[in-house]
Parts: C-alpha cells; sequence; structure tokens
C-alpha cells in the first residue's frame, strides 16, 4: 500500500489494512479535525442534519434545563468573555450597517478623518484599566485630494 499525505498535519502516512481508503493519518488531533471538517461541511450542505443537530440539541437542552446557568455561575470568566464578545459583535454589526450605507464603502483599515470616541458603559465591561471604546468615522480624510495634487505638480516640471 502507498503512502499518502495527512490534509490535516501534512505528514506521509500508511493507510490501514482494514480501511484503505484512510484519507487522514490515525492520530488524534488529525481525526478530530477530520470529524470538525466533515461536521463543517454537512452543516453548509445538509439541511436535514442541521434540523436534527437543532432538535438534539433542544431534546438536551430540555432534559438538562439548569446546565447553562449552573455552568455560567461557576465560570465567571466565561460569562465576562462572552460579554465582551457580543457587544464588540454588536458594535460591528452596527458599523457594517454604516458602511453598507456609506457610498465610500473601500475603506478596509482605519484611516484618518474625524471620529466620534464613544466610552462604552462600564457595568457591562468591567475590566480595570481598559478603555473599551468604539469610533465612528465622521468625515472621510482629505488624503487622496493632497495625492492628485502632488501628482499634477509633478507633471507640470
Ligand atoms: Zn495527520
Amino acid at each position: 500500500m502507498e503512502h499518502r499525505e495527512c490534509p490535516a498535519c501534512g505528514k506521509l502516512f500508511l493507510p490501514r489494512s482494514q480501511n484503505p481508503t484512510q484519507t487522514y493519518c490515525s492520530k488524534k488531533s488529525c481525526q478530530r479535525e477530520r470529524r470538525r471538517r466533515w461536521q463543517q461541511l454537512k452543516r453548509e450542505t445538509d439541511q436535514d442534519y442541521v434540523d436534527n443537530q437543532a432538535r438534539a440539541q433542544q431534546a438536551w437542552s430540555a432534559r438538562n434545563p439548569d446546565y447553562w446557568r449552573t455552568y455560567r455561575s461557576q465560570n465567571p470568566q466565561y460569562v465576562d468573555d462572552n460579554r465582551t464578545k457580543q457587544l464588540v459583535r454588536n458594535y460591528q454589526n452596527r458599523a457594517n450597517m454604516i458602511a453598507k450605507m456609506d457610498a465610500s464603502n473601500s475603506r478596509k483599515v482605519l484611516s484618518s478623518g474625524l471620529y466620534r470616541l464613544i466610552l462604552l458603559p462600564d457595568p457591562v465591561i468591567a475590566k480595570k484599566n481598559v478603555w473599551n471604546v468604539f469610533l465612528s468615522l465622521l468625515q472621510p480624510p482629505k488624503f487622496p485630494q493632497v495625492a492628485v495634487i502632488a501628482k499634477r505638480g509633478r507633471v507640470a516640471k
């Protein structure tokens, strides 16, 4: 039997005789990666699979109604991290909506311009010595016009 390259770790391996079509090596991490990729593909291509997963999750939640409440009370750092992530997602969604409404949709990085700085409310994020702020661009930068002027100057010489 021929050696194959594992798509997860990139190393050569010999497929097991019990499984001649084996595509990933037998390492635990590579088998986990194979399973993860398979699930991702299923979620993207198989609506029945997605529906079944959702039903199974709802059934499990119904059988274990206190699981997440207990987990959150025992893991305050998890709660804090989730709040921060959700807050960032909320502001990103809002920023994306503003960007869609904005005609100049091409800017991807923070560039020079006039910004509004908003300090996010303290009770939501309770980290000390950290400012959590949301920036929204009020006025686009004026640099492209400067570049055009410079180019004209060079041509004139
Ligand atoms: Zn591997």
